[in-house]
């Protein structure tokens, strides 16, 4: 967090450098990113990517929309607009708050996006198969996202039955965990393991940590056997 003295913000340990959540699906063909955080571009540089073919959203909130604007370098080496999946309430705000890429004369230079809608059904983008999983954060609809085994879900605090059934099955998990109290509209790290063991999913990694968690060494250590803390950077084969 930026300004804070805390320990975990002054920890040297590479584990602890949380930018924001976001990750990339890529199969041999299909490159897909999962929101543009404020952090996009350098999560981009930091992970030398060279394609995207599509991004998609969980939500609107400014953590997981407000690094969109970069994804012009893509435009510019790839020759074609970039394809946006969100709901209609993310499609809304992604409008109002890039209203330059949208305006009927447009500046040159900046992103050229191409809204499509995500439903309640399978979608595809190239050769990646994606579950929409509706979720709740307080009151909002937040979408994860289950390819194939591997489920994605970032800002929940509740999950209704009939989309559990959707994420049962899964082999590998990641899903938020924020800190140890109580929060509002994300799951503690507590409820974050409950949630997984009712699930049934054997392989769990915790994502959206706040400072206030603690140090990942001191906090890995102390999970369940199949569950860990996710950092930034790391790989995980589906
Ligand atoms: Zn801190
Ligand atoms: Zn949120
Ligand atoms: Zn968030």
């Amino acid at each position: 967090m930026v300004a804070c003295p805390c320990e975990v913000c002054a920890s040297s340990d590479k584990k602890d450098k949380r930018l924001r959540s976001s990750i990339l699906v890529q199969s041999p063909t299909t490159t897909i990113v999962v929101d543009t955080t404020p952090d996009f571009r350098y999560q981009m540089l930091r992970a030398n990517v060279r394609q995207l073919d599509a991004v998609i959203f969980t939500h609107p909130h400014k953590d997981h929309i407000a690094g969109l604007d970069d994804v012009r370098a893509f435009n510019f080496f790839q020759h074609r607009p970039m394809d946006l999946y969100a709901n209609e309430m993310t499609q809304e705000s992604i409008v109002r708050e890039f209203p330059y890429a949208f305006a009927d004369i447009k500046y040159p230079g900046i992103p050229d996006l191409r809204l499509k809608r995500i439903e309640k059904d399978l979608f595809q983008v190239g050769d990646i198969s994606i579950l929409p999983i509706q979720v709740w954060h307080l009151k909002m609809p937040v979408l994860g996202f289950r390819f194939g085994n591997f489920t994605y879900i970032t800002d929940a605090n509740r999950i209704e039955d009939s989309e559990k059934e959707k994420i049962r099955g899964s082999e590998q998990i990641v899903l938020n965990a924020l800190r140890h109290e109580k929060h509002l509209s994300h799951f503690t790290l507590q409820e974050a393991i409950d949630e997984v063991r009712e699930l049934g999913v054997p392989h769990a990694w915790f994502t959206h940590i706040s400072h206030q968690l603690g140090k990942y060494s001191d906090v890995n250590p102390t999970l369940p056997a199949g569950m860990e803390l996710a950092y930034d950077g790391q790989v995980i084969e589906a």
